[in-house]
């Protein structure tokens, strides 16, 4: 199948693999609602908003739900409301709008480590940090749920809030059964189209604060709590009625759609497992991940090739990866000017030798099995080559 005029093979998949595709159904369901809505004249924050709140609250178990536009918003307004001021320790392993949030609402980051197995914020490099901290954003990396347990210890010990930033976790489970949603002052989860449940764009702050939820419905809208007289600076942050409807929608069929994005991510695990080299993101005992992406660890020695030749043979097949998350939050442009107090050298093994590979609900079982069967087949050719290829 050799192309004579380029001498070059064509890829395995004939088509470029994504590695994510939204779950959006544009059902006769679907087309009604937006036509209704844009008649309606009612196009932000209103009934469908609502009615994807509520039932946000209900299938989370939380008991405040408010939906914005996005999550780095969410996170901001969050921020804003608890009226913090000063450094916030985050993981500089996570995706880059967790930092801005922070830097956004007129706070510092301050960088700690993620834990080797997690690959979430690791509470014994927060512990010496959060001395003289005005708060700590943990993440819930990939949709493994971090260790809110210790972590909450930690800030009761301090007297400061946890927020979680939850963009990653829709569907995911804490190790004691709960929904993620209902943990430290607030979570926010991110509803952009390559998370695991999507409005388009959007974001949903949960809580169980009354007064906290209050605040932030407030904040969403400038600050104005309907009177015209705005009481601090809030902002835009509102949802479209198109993006509510696309959340009841969305989260009518969650779990059946949850539930083949997890099979497909333990055929994944299944299929991989024992390749000399890689290794998987560990899920504490009881807990469940989103899966918001499926991550590998090349180990370049073991594997017998670096993580950036893997990213490349499979891109040169038609499959599609992200070297999640690097450059590590630190060692981004952004923050050079932050100081580094903390030992990372974690989370830059990881920003080094992490791969995601393609995952989305409908992407059918055969494509995993086919992106397995070549990476085992790159790495028998790494084998062979000696190491050379690394
Ligand atoms: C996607 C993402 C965000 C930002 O979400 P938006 O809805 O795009 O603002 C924040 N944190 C993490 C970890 C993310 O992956």
């Amino acid at each position: 199948m050799t192309d004579i005029s380029t001498g070059t093979r064509p890829g395995r998949f004939p088509e470029l693999v994504p590695m994510v595709r939204p779950t959006v159904e544009a059902d006769a369901e679907m087309e009604l609602a937006i036509k209704e809505i844009l008649q309606s004249g009612m196009l932000t924050n209103g009934r469908h908003v609502r009615e994807f709140e509520e039932a946000a609250c209900a299938y989370l178990g939380v008991g405040h739900a408010v939906a914005v536009s996005n999550c780095t918003t969410g996170l901001m307004l969050v921020f804003r409301c608890l009226e913090l001021t000063g450094d916030i320790v985050v993981p500089s392993f996570t995706f880059m709008a967790s930092g801005h949030a922070i830097g956004w609402s007129g706070n510092r980051v301050r960088f700690a480590d993620a834990d080797p197995r997690t690959w979430t914020l690791d509470p014994h490099a927060v512990a010496p940090l959060v001395q003289d901290a005005a708060g700590v954003l943990a993440v819930h990396t990939f949709g493994v749920p971090c260790d809110t347990g210790s972590l909450q210890e930690l800030c009761d010990s301090r007297g400061i809030p946890l927020v979680i930033d939850a963009a990653h976790g829709f569907g995911s489970r804490y190790p004691d059964g709960t929904m993620v949603g209902g943990k430290g002052v607030a979570e926010v989860f991110s509803l952009s189209p390559t998370k695991t449940l999507s409005t388009g764009e959007g974001g949903l702050i949960t809580t169980n604060d009354a007064a906290l939820a209050a605040r932030l419905r407030t904040a969403r809208d400038y600050g104005n709590p309907g009177d015209y007289d705005s009481r601090f600076f809030g902002l835009n942050g509102r949802m479209t009625e198109v993006s509510g409807f696309m959340g009841v929608h969305a989260l009518n069929r969650f779990s059946h759609w949850l539930g083949i994005r997890r099979s497909l991510a333990e055929r994944y695990r299944s299929r991989l497992d024992g390749l000399p080299g890689l290794s998987f993101q560990a899920i504490p005992e009881g807990a469940a991940s989103s899966y918001k992406d499926l991550g590998i660890l090349v180990d370049a020695t073991r594997f017998g090739m670096t993580r950036d030749l893997l990213a490349e043979r499979l891109g040169s097949e038609n499959v599609s990866t992200r070297k999640y998350f690097s450059p590590a939050l630190h060692q981004q442009t952004a923050y050079r000017d932050i100081p580094v107090v903390a030992d990372l050298s974690v989370t830059e093994e990881l920003a080094a030798s992490m791969i995601t590979l393609p995952l989305y609900s409908h992407m059918p079982a055969r494509v995993v099995e086919e992106i397995c069967d070549l990476i085992r087949e790159i790495h028998a050719t790494a084998q062979k080559a000696g190491g050379r290829a690394s």
